[in-house]
C-alpha cells in the first residue's frame, strides 16, 4: 500500500515502542519521515537506515518536546530540509508512576511537560507549514487513563486527558482551513515503557482485557496510518480508542 506517498509526516519519539511501529508504518506506505527521540542516539541512527532502506528520505533529529523554542526551531529545520510538513504525530511521552501522596513537584511538571506542553508546542510550529499548505492532519497519543483516570497515574491521567481537550480545541479552530486533528487513546500496549511493569500484574492486564492480549505498536500504527492518510478526510475532533475492548 501506499497511502501516504510523497507525504512528510514528523513524528517525536520514534526511536522505539508505538512510535516507531508509526515510522515504520508511514514509510512502508511512502511518507518521507522525519523523526524525534530525547537521548537514544543509536537507536536513531539505526531507525534513519532501517527507513531509508524502505526507499523513502528520513531524518531523525535530537530534540526535546517538551521545551517549546526547540520545537519552533526543530520545524523550522524539518521544512528547510523536507519541504513541508504534512502529518505531525505527537507521540512522545514519559511515566513518573506513584500516588498522589508520594508524588513530587518534579514529577508532575515533567509528565506535564513532555506529555502535554510538547503537544502545544509542536502543532503551534506546525501550524504555519500546514496553513500555508492549506492541509494537514495531526494526530496525538492520549491514552485510554486519558478518559477514565488511573490511581497511581495522576499526572499521566491529566496529562492525556489535557491532549483529549486541546485536540477537539484545535479541530474546531482549523477545521476550517483543511487541518484536522485527532487524538488516539490506546489501552495497554507491550511497549519498552510497559516492560518495566510487574509481569504478574501485566498478565492480569492480559487476562480482564476482551480480546485477551495487550496491543502492540503495529495494531497502534495501523490506525495512526488511516488517521493520517486520506482513507479518513471527514475524522476531526475524535478521540479513538483502541484497547482490545478494554473501554468498554
Ligand atoms: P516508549 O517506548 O517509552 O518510547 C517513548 C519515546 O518518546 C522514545 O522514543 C523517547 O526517546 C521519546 N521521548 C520521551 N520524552 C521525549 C521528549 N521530551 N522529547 C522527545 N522525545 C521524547 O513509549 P511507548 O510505550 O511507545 O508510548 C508512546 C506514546 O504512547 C506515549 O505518549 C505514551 O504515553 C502513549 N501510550 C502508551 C501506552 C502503552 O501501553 N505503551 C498506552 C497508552 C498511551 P528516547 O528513546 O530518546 O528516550
Amino acid at each position: 500500500m501506499n497511502l501516504l506517498q510523497n507525504k512528510v509526516a514528523l513524528i517525536t519519539g520514534a526511536t522505539r515502542g508505538i512510535g516507531k511501529g508509526i515510522a515504520l508504518s508511514f514509510a512502508k506506505n511512502g511518507a518521507n519521515v522525519a523523526f524525534t527521540y530525547a537521548s537514544s542516539e543509536e537507536k536513531a541512527i539505526a531507525l534513519e537506515a532501517e527507513l531509508t532502506s524502505l526507499g523513502v528520505k528520513a531524518k531523525g533529529y535530537k530534540s526535546d518536546a517538551g521545551n517549546f523554542a526547540a520545537a519552533d526551531a526543530l520545524v523550522n529545520e524539518v521544512v528547510a530540509e523536507f519541504g513541508t510538513i504534512d502529518i505531525l504525530v505527537n507521540n512522545a511521552g514519559i511515566t513518573r508512576d506513584t500516588l498522589l501522596m508520594r508524588m513530587s513537584e518534579q514529577q508532575w511538571d515533567e509528565v506535564l511537560n513532555a506529555n502535554l506542553k510538547s503537544v502545544f508546542n509542536l502543532t503551534k510550529a506546525v501550524q504555519r507549514p500546514m496553513l500555508k499548505a492549506k492541509k494537514g492532519s495531526i494526530i496525538n497519543m492520549s491514552s485510554v487513563v486519558g478518559v477514565k483516570g488511573n490511581a497511581g497515574q495522576s499526572n499521566y491521567s491529566a496529562s492525556k486527558a489535557g491532549i483529549i481537550g486541546f485536540t477537539k480545541s484545535i479541530a474546531l479552530e482549523l477545521g476550517s482551513r483543511n487541518i484536522r486533528c485527532n487524538a488516539i487513546a490506546p489501552g495497554f500496549i507491550e511497549t519498552e515503557m510497559t516492560g518495566a511493569l510487574d509481569e504478574k500484574i501485566v498478565q492480569q492486564w492480559r487476562d480482564s482485557i476482551p480480546l485477551k492480549r495487550g496491543g502492540t505498536s503495529e495494531d497502534v500504527a495501523n490506525l495512526t496510518l488511516f488517521l493520517a492518510s486520506d482513507l479518513s478526510t471527514y475524522i476531526t475532533g475524535q478521540c479513538i480508542n483502541i484497547c482490545g475492548g478494554m473501554l468498554t
